[in-house]
């Protein structure tokens, strides 16, 4: 394994494993979340242990580039295995920005234009700082070596949303298009898809049975038959 020097590929003194970005653009890049990194996230030596074909006894662990904020979040985190690191660093954004994340899926550029100045400034500050968070969440991590070897970046889980039959990537463009497509208020669907299992097209049916009971229900009360 003599290419093992070549590269910048070293144990640390105390015999971790660094995993390096492959492209330099990459490097000092958070593993997670793609901001700029500033730790390392300490690792169970069995983490990469599906992607590395030997499991070496000697290796402590593995040191993951991290900001600050990811590796906060998982500092105490026992997890083990990457994947699940990458899960609770983006739970970890997504609780923390949660209301950003709200402001940029709720609003619409053109909405946000026809606001006063002051209600427009903070609005368009959340929708950046939601923008910024759910690109922290997509961020799918990037190639990288590892004990010598190199690797793809890893595939992260990412959620795809349906809406009837219509695929989106993103929770975002589904509520846009569902607002529209089937006239429900944004807030009113997003809760919807909260209370129905997060389900677009159960959300939507419930809401419009509950619209037409209650045009059945009005429509009896003008004609006087409701006791
Ligand atoms: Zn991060």
């Amino acid at each position: 394994m003599l290419f093992l020097f070549l590269g910048p590929i070293a144990m640390s003194e105390s015999s971790r494993l660094r995993l390096y970005a492959v492209s330099p653009a990459r490097f000092h890049t958070c593993f997670y979340c793609g901001c700029d990194a500033s730790e390392f996230d300490l690792v169970y030596p069995g983490a990469f242990s599906e992607l590395l074909s030997r499991f070496d006894s000697e290796i402590e662990g593995y040191e993951i580039p991290a900001c600050s904020e990811c590796y906060r979040a998982l500092r105490r985190e026992r997890a083990p295995n990457i994947d699940q690191r990458i899960d609770k660093a983006k739970q970890a954004i997504a609780k923390q920005y949660s209301k950003a994340l709200t402001v940029y899926q709720m609003w619409e550029p053109d909405e946000v234009e026809e606001l006063s100045d002051d209600l427009r400034i903070s609005i368009q500050a959340g929708v950046k700082l939601g923008r910024e968070t759910q690109q922290r969440l997509d961020f799918s991590g990037y190639e990288f070596e590892l004990d010598g070897a190199k690797f793809p970046a890893l595939m992260v889980n990412r959620h795809r949303f349906e809406v009837f039959g219509e695929i989106f990537d993103s929770y975002r463009q589904a509520l846009s298009f569902a607002s529209k497509a089937y006239r429900i208020p944004k807030a009113k669907l997003a809760q919807g898809f909260a209370e129905h299992g997060h389900c677009f097209e159960r959300a939507i049916t419930a809401h419009h049975q509950q619209m037409e009971s209650r045009l059945v229900k009005s429509a009896v009360i003008g004609l006087g038959l409701e006791r």
